[in-house]
């Protein structure tokens, strides 16, 4: 994966965020045990980035968090289904590819504060990741990710 092809596969940037992508470090093995590359922003915390392929396309989005929940109550990330510490999962929402997200209209959805479900899926208990529940976590993510994806690059 290069740069460029990264920087090609967002449907709902706009040239500003486009031109202020911070890049992820693009090693070798960036996609190994990952269903989707998530990453934030250090320059602007509100900003965040999900890169995901499907089939051989490679389709990345924008979030940016808007607010957090109330502290002290367990939260559950709608990707991974991870509970976590209400501060550790965040209200993300992705402005609509094309006329709708230009006439400003987003759609949100909970996610790891970290964007790193793939890792957070990891590091759970030993029973929750064997080998088979791994696959069976992560198939499910990658099924949420991608319904979520879809539903920012619907023009309709
Ligand atoms: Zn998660």
């Amino acid at each position: 994966m290069t740069e460029e092809q990264l920087r090609s596969s967002f449907i709902n940037a706009t040239d500003d965020e486009l031109r202020r992508l911070p890049m992820p470090g693009l090693r070798e093995s960036i996609w190994e045990e990952r269903e989707y590359l998530g990453w934030r922003d250090m320059q602007a915390a509100q900003l965040g980035y999900v890169s995901l392929w499907q089939g051989s396309e490679l389709v990345s989005i924008v979030v940016r968090t808007s607010g957090s929940l109330r502290p002290g109550i367990a939260a559950m990330c709608s990707m991974c289904h991870s509970t976590q510490p209400a501060t550790q999962v965040r209200l993300f929402t992705a402005r609509f590819a094309g006329k709708k997200g230009l006439a400003g209209s987003s759609v949100g959805t909970y996610i790891c504060e970290s964007l790193s479900c793939p890792m957070v899926i990891r590091r759970a208990a030993p029973h929750m990741t064997t080998p088979s529940q791994l696959e069976r976590r992560g198939g499910a993510m990658l099924e949420r990710i991608t319904r979520f994806v879809a539903k920012v690059a619907d023009e309709s």
